[in-house]
């Protein structure tokens, strides 16, 4: 017998990697240093008591975007929630993507954006982003001329350098695209402004969220997508019934009802990455300033991969970005609690200066 062969377009694909190490201070993929207040935790122990077992979901998970909708100060029709960002991300694609089409990208960006579109059967077309990270406007239009992409992808803040793309850049790439344009804000509430206020029912633009950094909820698997109604519709075509369970609708919807300690966490974190971007500058290290809770940072002198091994040995574990392309001997922090934030940066200047 032999193996089934794998879609030809698919045997280049890597898979995405993230690799965990049994540290102490783990601050390398961007989740809250703190678990959601223990009230919701006990309303979500009392509402999965209450929910039917036997029947299926609400399959228009109504009530969670209604409440999003609410948050956010939109209609319920313009919301779609799915398994975490990437599954929002997923439905686009196979929506507005796949085999023949083009997805644009500007690199260095969140990976899954040109994995998602692979796995759709897209052509995915990378482009360049400055070396201070941001975008050159005349370089991102001429590109989208020349691409005729179906799919944009911005990301603001970005990752992995937390740089934010302003509203009159994001404005021109949304009026110049021919397709869509996705803006993936999964550290919006971190940054100083959203393409929130950009949508429109005729603007060619979506806006993904997700609960898993802001909202301490990484285990949950649940992000959303605000846009047009009449995209939320096409999506709700596509994608697969009941994929969103009745426990999830549930604590998302309970969780909206904690939004101001989600905010006093988000406000406490953005405090803390001001401090670790002065702490860092202080120690002679390249920085890019970020808007979201995690920081870009290059060693000058030792190489990066020297430096992040440097970390393992003192039990600290941050993103190894010092071999991706573009990210030369640059390494990645999550902003931690404040005793983790304090053991990143001490063991950083013993490795520096040892
Ligand atoms: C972490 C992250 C996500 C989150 O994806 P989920 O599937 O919602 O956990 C999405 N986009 C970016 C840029 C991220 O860094």
């Amino acid at each position: 017998m032999s193996r089934p062969p794998v879609r030809g377009d698919l045997s280049a694909l890597e898979g995405y990697h993230s690799p965990q190490l049994d540290v102490e201070v783990r601050l390398n993929t961007n989740e809250s240093p703190l678990p959601p207040p223990p009230e919701f935790i006990a309303e979500l122990r009392d509402a999965v008591a209450r929910i039917r077992w036997n029947r299926y979901p609400d399959r228009a998970a109504t009530a969670l975007r209604e409440g999003l909708a609410d948050r956010h100060g939109v209609d319920p029709g313009q919301v779609f929630v799915a398994n975490g960002s990437n599954e929002v991300i997923q439905t686009l694609l196979l929506t507005f993507a796949g085999a023949g089409r083009r997805v644009l990208t500007f690199e260095p960006t969140y990976a899954m954006h040109s994995q998602i579109a692979r796995t759709s059967g897209a052509t995915v077309v990378t482009a360049e982003r400055r070396s201070d990270f941001g975008l050159d406007q005349g370089a991102v239009t001429s590109k989208m001329d020349e691409v005729n992409p179906s799919v944009t992808f911005l990301c603001s803040p970005n990752n992995p350098t937390g740089t934010v793309d302003p509203p009159e850049l994001v404005t021109e790439v949304v009026e110049r695209s021919p397709g869509l344009v996705v803006v993936d804000e999964a550290y919006g509430e971190f940054a100083e402004w959203s393409a929130l206020g950009l949508l429109g029912e005729e603007v060619p633009l979506v806006v993904t969220r997700t609960y898993s950094k802001v909202w301490s909820m990484a285990a949950m698997r649940l992000g959303y997508m605000i846009g047009p109604r009449w995209l939320v519709a096409e999506l709700d075509k596509v994608v697969l019934p009941y994929h969103l369970d009745a426990v999830k609708q549930e604590a998302g919807l309970l969780a909206l009802s904690h939004t101001a300690e989600m905010e006093a966490r988000v406000a406490e974190l953005v405090a803390s990455r001001r401090l670790l971007e002065s702490a860092l500058n202080r120690m002679g290290v390249d920085v890019w300033p970020s808007q979201a809770n995690f920081i870009l940072f290059r060693p000058r002198r030792l190489p990066g991969g020297d430096v992040w091994r440097g970390l393992v040995d003192r039990s600290v574990l941050v993103r190894d970005c010092s071999s991706w392309p573009r990210l030369e001997n640059c390494l990645r922090v999550t902003v931690g609690s404040r005793s983790e934030n304090e053991r990143f940066l001490s063991s950083l200047e013993e490795v520096l200066t040892s």
